[in-house]
């Protein structure tokens, strides 16, 4: 049983330490009071006192230090883990750490952008980590320098890189950087990166180091993306159940090869399908515009619901991804061919929850898709595009607008303002997507009494209209304070968005305490 063993040192250590460090800061006292005595040295004799006792008082708080950060070290456990954007973490990290370092003459610029995947952080104790990299990247530029924070995503996995222009470590330095009390700092305990790096693989994640000595450090940092750390991905291709990473489509599928398909995408709630009835009827539309046939929809229906239950599902997201099949390549349609039919339903992480509360900042880009948005086709590569160019400024969402500068919504979701009391949104045409949670929020605003007009926004009105806000299905209603560089109504979630989000919210929790589903 050594791991029991390990954990029964490990919490007789921490006792012990306690202890000890109690006694340290009792004696510290003492000292404390004892110098005040001598606060005024008659003699050489009381002089030398003197010395001691401060020597005495340095040395005591340094075994404080050492003992506090032993503690930190033990008490890396129990983790408090909640999906969390990482951009939100770093922003708030910088807000207090950067005027501080820029007193030292260390510039801190953060290339963190908004939307990565979630991660499960304790965020206390991952701030911790932060800090204590960002502590180390500062006392590495004793003369001042920079510090940059730059993060990416895989599909696996958020990595975010601390790089300083510091006085860097050779490679035997760099080699031992994470082992305990080992230190080439004078005072320094040796313990702040071992902690830094307990802590991020008790997050399920990895930190190392490269450094080059007079160049500078980089510190890389992996943290598991949530929804590939939380429950497995329900999937159905074809009617047939297989695991996400074993399913595979032919390169010949018309989806693959000429964009040909639709989807549609549901979320579940408290284990029930969310406006499923105009989830399907928007499904039975884009199939029947683009002459997909023989999907049966109360298949599909009964589909999900098996999945829900089988997967154990709760809180959700349901993909139908259908594309007109597998042939020889040819543009025209080919006879006899059977749908693809892709369904997977993967837990939901509500990332959004922070940006409904404070609202977001988009960014304003050219609308280059086709001339029929109104089908949720799978060609999505003009949203793609809008919406990298929104992240790259460090904006969640891209707002499109057409060449005259009408806006037409965004890249995956709905858009709306309001201007003189009113909703402004544009009516339903093939030039957007008719949002099923566009259409809710539209019934929302007749129960509450706020009017709708439905023309469209045009570019110009954005500085001045009252409030802006999108939705979609996994985003439901969420305020946009900023345009680029430009604040809407103040920088705050204006009264008519917060009205909305609570008649959402009294909606969706009656759904929630419906009767859960049943069979079809
Ligand atoms: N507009 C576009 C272009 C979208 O892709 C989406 C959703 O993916 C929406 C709007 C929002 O639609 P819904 O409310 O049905 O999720």
């Amino acid at each position: 049983m050594p791991h029991q063993q390990d954990t029964e040192l490990a919490e007789l250590a921490g006792g012990f330490i306690h202890d000890l460090k109690n006694s340290f800061s009792t004696l510290s006292l003492q000292l404390q009071l004892l110098s005040e005595d001598f606060a005024d040295p008659q003699n050489p004799k009381e002089r030398r006192a003197v010395d001691r006792v401060n020597r005495l008082q340095g040395e005591c708080g340094r075994l404080v230090d050492i003992s506090n950060d032993f503690l930190r070290y033990a008490r890396v456990k129990d983790l408090d883990l909640k999906p969390t954007d990482l951009h939100l973490v770093v922003d708030e990290m910088l807000d207090f750490f950067s005027p501080v370092a820029k007193t030292g003459g260390v510039e801190v610029k953060s290339y963190v952008p908004a939307g990565l995947p979630a991660v499960l952080l304790d965020v206390s104790l991952f701030k911790q980590a932060l800090l204590n990299l960002l502590l180390n990247a500062q006392q590495a530029m004793p003369d001042g320098g920079k510090i940059t924070l730059q993060a990416s995503a895989d599909p696996l996995q958020v990595v975010l890189q601390v790089i300083d222009t510091g006085k860097g470590m050779l490679p035997e330095v760099a080699e031992r950087a994470f082992r305990p009390f080992y230190s080439t700092r004078p005072g320094g305990t040796g313990l702040g990166l071992p902690t830094t790096r307990k802590i991020v693989l008790a997050h399920g994640g990895d930190l190392s180091v490269e450094s080059e000595p007079s160049k500078g450090t980089r510190f890389t940092l992996c943290l598991p993306v949530a929804s590939v750390v939380g429950r497995e991905v329900y999937c159905l291709l074809n009617g047939t159940r297989v695991p996400i990473s074993e399913a595979k489509v032919s390169v010949l599928d018309r989806g693959f090869l000429f964009g040909d398909g639709i989807y549609e995408v549901l979320r579940i709630y408290s284990g029930k399908p969310w406006l499923e009835a105009d989830h399907f009827a928007r499904l039975e539309r884009s199939l029947a515009a683009v002459r997909i046939h023989g999907v049966d929809l109360d298949r599909l229906r009964k589909q999900i619901r098996e999945g829900i239950v089988s997967g154990g599902f709760s809180e959700a997201i349901v993909y139908i991804q259908i594309t007109r099949g597998v042939a020889p390549r040819a543009h025209a349609f080919p006879t006899n061919i059977r749908p693809t039919e892709l369904l997977w339903i993967k837990e939901a992480i509500d990332t959004y929850g922070p940006q409904r509360e404070r609202g977001v900042k988009v960014s304003l880009q050219p609308d280059l898709r086709w001339r029929r948005c109104d089908i949720k086709s799978v060609n999505l590569l003009a949203n793609v595009l809008a919406n990298q160019a929104a992240t790259e400024v460090n904006a969640v969402e891209a707002i499109l607008y057409l060449e005259d500068g009408t806006i037409t919504e965004a890249s995956h979701s709905s858009l709306f303002g309001v201007v003189e009391g009113k909703i402004r949104t544009t009516v339903n045409n093939p030039g957007i997507l008719p949002g099923i949670t566009r259409k809710f929020t539209l019934e929302l605003a007749a129960r509450i009494g706020v009017p709708v007009d439905f023309r469209s926004l045009h570019r110009d009105d954005l500085g001045s209209a009252e409030e802006l806000f999108m939705t979609g299905t996994s985003m439901e209603v969420c305020p946009v304070v900023q345009v680029d560089e430009q604040a809407i109504a103040g920088g705050k979630p204006g009264p008519v968005t917060r009205r909305l989000q609570e008649a959402y919210h009294k909606v969706l929790a009656e759904f929630r305490d419906e009767p859960s589903i049943g069979p079809m």
